[in-house]
């Protein structure tokens, strides 16, 4: 993996800003208005290649960290645009190049790379599950060559706008394997060859993130689609959980950032009683120590993404930087709302579409609840909980 200087970074930062540039708060205000997929968006940022940043050159991407990966993802969110059309796929691709074959990732990867193929629908979550991922009930029988699935997913993003699914299903019973972790396999299922057998239906949510309903009925995957020992697939999928956490520790610090953006030009050009707005304290010191907390965030995320390009573990890390911008930004967001008075309302302004956006993260992908469980029970030894 190439490593990047400060001054690479910043290029990053600098030609990823001019990239959103073209994608005005307008344009996503619009998307988010008629629940629309950002494709152009998608397509832009596939072309230019910050999609596929963290495919090593082999395989036809950038080869770079996690660090370079989360200040892309950060910059999207603060210029006012939404990562949330795309992120899936740096991390979802993550267990094709740990734990797949060399076979896979020559099949799989240059095609994620260049965009012919999308990988950007993640399939773990189940109604009756929730939280508890080793209940889920989707099942994948081996049949001959073949595995075939039947169940069902909830909160499934982009499904409907992707070739591939990387999914989490049963292939042992619960109750016939030795630890509950056990008997779950991690899977590439490719949707439009297997659309006859899958149903998706969208849900209709408080943000444009296209997510959905996924049925499966007698859906066939081919066993060379299998990622690594079946039975293993909780483990691949908890060893790509730092990445992911990593990664959206870093649109969340977006948001903060451009809230903190937003309030402070807002605070300073808003007249009332003679004075800016921000002259009050009442209006500056939110602003102000969201701002600090956001700073904090960033130092924990930097330091759990050079963790995680070192090859060394990040669990605490990865999980205090996602609990950390999440929540410095939701403080950020109330500030923002606070600033823009009955203007935070008005659509036209942004803030109530990023606020939306914005509180996704303290329970999306994992609630900052599993979060903090995992710092109390893993790091602190606390008594487990479940
Ligand atoms: C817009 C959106 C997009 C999503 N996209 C995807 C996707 O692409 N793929 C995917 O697989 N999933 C996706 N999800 C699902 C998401 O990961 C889950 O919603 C999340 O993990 C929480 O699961 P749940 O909703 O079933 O909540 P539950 O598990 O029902 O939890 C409800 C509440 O109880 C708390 N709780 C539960 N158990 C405990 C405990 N033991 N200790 C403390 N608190 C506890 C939780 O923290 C939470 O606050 C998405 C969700 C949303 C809203």
């Amino acid at each position: 993996m190439a490593t990047s200087t400060v001054q690479d970074l910043e290029l990053i930062r600098e030609s990823v800003k001019a990239l959103c540039e073209k994608f005005p708060e307008s344009y996503w205000r619009e998307t988010d208005e008629k629940d629309e997929y950002p494709e152009e968006f998608i397509k832009a940022l596939t072309n230019e290649g910050w999609l596929s940043v963290l495919i090593p050159e082999e395989y036809g991407g950038a080869g770079l960290g996690m660090l370079e990966a989360g200040i892309i993802l950060e910059e999207i969110n603060r210029s006012g645009g939404n990562s949330g059309a795309g992120h899936a796929q740096m991390y979802t691709m993550g267990a094709i190049l740990r734990h797949g074959s060399e076979e896979q990732k020559q099949r799989f990867l240059p095609k994620i790379a260049s965009g012919e193929l999308r990988l950007q629908a993640f399939g773990i979550t189940e109604p009756t599950a929730g939280s508890d991922t080793t209940s889920i009930t989707t099942t994948a029988v081996k049949q001959g060559d073949k595995y075939i699935v039947n169940g069902q997913k909830i909160f499934i993003s982009r499904t409907e706008h992707s070739d591939l699914m990387l999914l989490l299903a049963r292939t042992t019973p619960k109750d016939q394997v030795a630890k509950k972790t056990d008997g779950l396999s991690l899977f590439i299922l490719d949707m439009k060859e297997q659309q006859d057998n899958i149903t998706i239906r969208p849900i209709d949510t408080m943000i444009n993130h296209a997510t959905t309903e996924v049925f499966f009925e007698n859906a066939v995957i081919p066993e060379e689609n299998l990622i690594g020992e079946e039975g293993k697939g909780f483990k691949y999928v908890l060893s790509g959980m730092n990445a992911e956490r990593i990664l959206v520790a870093s649109e969340s610090l977006g948001d903060g950032k451009y809230f903190v953006d937003k309030s402070v030009q807002y605070a300073n050009e808003r007249v009332v009683f003679n004075r800016p707005i921000g002259q009050n304290q009442g209006v500056q010191f939110p602003i102000a120590q969201s701002y600090m907390d956001i700073e904090a965030a960033t130092l924990m995320r930097d330091k759990a993404a050079k963790l995680f390009d070192a090859g060394e573990n990040c669990g605490a890390e990865a999980n205090m930087a996602k609990y950390l911008a999440t929540e410095s930004t939701w403080k950020a967001a109330n500030a923002a709302m606070n600033t823009f008075g009955g203007y935070g309302f008005a659509k036209e302004y942004n803030i109530e579409r990023k606020f939306r956006e914005a509180r996704l993260f303290i329970v999306a992908p994992v609630t900052n609840n599993l979060v903090t469980t995992y710092i109390g029970q893993h790091v602190l030894g606390l008594p487990r909980s479940f």
